[in-house]
């Protein structure tokens, strides 16, 4: 099963992510872990990457796309993957359609999980993370909205978006995403 999940930071993605990979077993392919990890080794991706994520910008489509379309075409992901925090552009949604396309393959779901600001920034606040200063949050929470927004539609329109209630437990959130999840899995 392909399936993306796309949400603000700090709206829980990766927990979830752990245990939807879990439950499905599927590799989990996080873009953000990926070019945290490049720019902690000081690799040529993480060096590109280093600046972007000092101050909370998006890394160039480019070298994402590169990134996951090597990953995906990884032996582990042949039967599925969960992408998380990938796409984040209108542009990246568009390469990863075209990527799948040509190797017969497409995204089954695109999760989208939903939480207000004032929640976000209480959650995003208690995390310690690098690249989590109120500077970056407030940045990163407005490329969120001018950037990723906007691949909201372009999924309903397909109509594989489920777009799941990110406030409350994890488990009432799980089962939520569970509910959107099931009834497309291909046995
Ligand atoms: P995340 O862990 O998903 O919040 O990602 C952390 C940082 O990595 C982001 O603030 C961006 O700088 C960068 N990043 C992760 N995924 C992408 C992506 N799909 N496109 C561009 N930049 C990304």
């Amino acid at each position: 099963m392909l399936i993306v999940f796309i949400g603000p930071p700090g709206a829980g993605k990766g927990t979830q992510a752990a245990r939807l990979i879990e439950r499905l077993g599927i590799p989990h392919l996080s873009t953000g872990e990926i070019l945290r990890a490049a720019v902690a080794v000081q690799s040529e991706t993480g060096k590109l990457a280093a600046p972007y994520l000092e101050v909370g910008g998006l890394v160039p489509d480019p070298l994402v796309v590169g990134i996951v379309g090597e990953r995906l075409s990884q032996r582990d992901c042949a039967a599925g993957c969960l992408l998380d925090g990938f796409p984040r552009t209108l542009g990246q949604a568009v390469a990863l359609d075209e990527f799948l396309k040509q190797r017969g393959r497409q995204l089954d779901v695109a999760l989208e999980l939903r939480i207000g600001r004032e929640d976000l920034l209480r959650r995003l606040l208690a995390r310690k993370r690098p690249d989590d200063t109120v500077e970056t949050i407030s940045r990163r929470l407005e490329v969120y909205r001018l950037e990723t927004e906007p691949i909201l539609a372009y999924y309903d329109q397909r109509k594989i978006l489920c777009t799941i209630d990110a406030v409350g437990t994890l488990d009432e959130v799980f089962d939520r995403i569970l509910a959107c999840v099931e009834p497309r899995r291909i046995v």
